[in-house]
């Protein structure tokens, strides 16, 4: 069986050729159909192909995992995707003013270790293979009915750590036989893996955007905060920020989590802003999402304010995003599938967790 969502319309049709010797155009037409209608119905045959398209609906696996739904009042819905072995992987669609955004998972957990992040603290218990991918953005679109503008890889997960899986979903989701997303409306984050970023700026269209979760003006802090500094400082982690910039005629999203005491001070802002000197950037402030029993706090309102002026200042195009869907543990760096975790303590299912690797 071949699942759809793990295909381009291409690769869909040559398997199916592959299989039967015969069979691209229908197989093309029930590709674009399925995705971008989300069903088969409608699907016009004429008499003498009806034979030959009931032979690729039964060589096609259209199944999808069973979802459930969490609603935020502020209008953010997290939705969980039920994976095989009692795994879930963790989505959320964030209504905005003008555009709307669904964050989506690449993995179940994630083996960065960052000390602020949720997700970090599950370990990684599984990639997610790209039709898990585009099954979360499908059951979005099809059964959710969710109009989305813009899709980031920001939800459980390290993308990079995933490399090949997520460029095939991005390939799938891009694909204008199918889902057709611009690669302008698709962004991927990282922890700052150097070695992939580069990969990805040769393996992905140029408009695909890239966002690194920098969290720190300097190096003492970062290592501090994210392990994966321990391995690729800042200043290496600039250059292939500038390598990438090279390849692409788009900015690069600078995500920045707020900590009190950590890195939220003036002296802060001023390092990060020397740090990012000559990049083609945009800013994105976050004040941390405090979790119960948590070592960090977010920084006060009046320091939140001074930090963004600051960076105003020094002339970068600075955001402050706001933390819609704290109370579904849905905004960034809380999806952490508590539920899951607690599960999986008690269960001791069998599913090895890979140690935390730069820790
Ligand atoms: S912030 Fe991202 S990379 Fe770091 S632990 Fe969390 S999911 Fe992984």
């Amino acid at each position: 069986m071949c699942s759809i969502f793990y295909h381009t319309q291409n690769t869909f049709a040559e398997q199916i050729f592959a299989t039967l010797g015969k069979g691209k155009f229908h197989a093309g037409q029930i590709y674009a159909h399925w995705m971008r209608k989300g069903t088969l119905d409608g699907l016009e045959v004429e008499p003498q192909a009806k034979s030959l398209v009931k032979e690729i609906l039964s060589l096609t696996d259209f199944t999808l995992p069973d979802h459930k739904v969490v609603q935020n009042e502020d209008g953010t819905v997290k939705f969980l995707l039920q994976l095989d072995g009692r795994l879930e992987c963790e989505s959320v669609f964030i209504p905005m003013k003008s555009k709307s955004t669904l964050c989506i998972s690449s993995q179940v957990g994630c083996k960065m270790g960052c000390a602020f992040c949720e997700t970090g603290r599950m370990g990684l218990l599984r990639n997610l293979t790209a039709r898990e991918i585009v099954a979360q953005v499908f059951v979005a679109v099809h059964l959710l009915e969710m109009k989305i503008d813009n899709i980031v890889f920001m939800g459980m997960g390290e993308p990079l750590d995933n490399f090949e899986e997520v460029v095939r979903a991005i390939d799938v989701l891009t694909d204008d036989a199918g889902l057709a997303f611009g690669p302008s409306r698709i962004s991927v984050s990282t922890s700052g893996l150097v070695d992939k970023i580069d990969l990805l700026a040769k393996r992905v269209d140029p408009a695909i955007n890239l966002a690194v979760s920098v969290n720190a003006p300097n190096d003492e802090v970062r290592c501090k905060i994210m392990p994966v500094n321990r391995k690729w400082d800042m200043a290496e982690l600039k250059s292939a920020m500038e390598r990438f910039c090279s390849h692409s005629r788009r900015q690069i999203f600078i995500e920045y989590v707020l900590l009190e005491g950590v890195n939220d001070s003036l002296e802060c802002a001023d390092q990060l802003a020397k740090y990012l000197e000559g990049l083609r950037v945009k800013v994105n402030l976050i004040p941390y999402n405090p979790q119960s029993k948590d070592r960090f706090a977010p920084p006060s309102q009046e320091v939140i304010d001074t930090f963004f002026t600051r960076m105003k200042e020094h002339g970068y195009l600075t955001f402050l995003r706001g933390t819609k869907g704290q109370k579904i543990m849905a905004a960034c760096g809380q999806l952490g599938n508590l539920q899951l975790r607690k599960r999986l303590k008690l269960e001791q299912i069998g599913v090895s967790k890979e140690k935390k690797v730069f820790s």
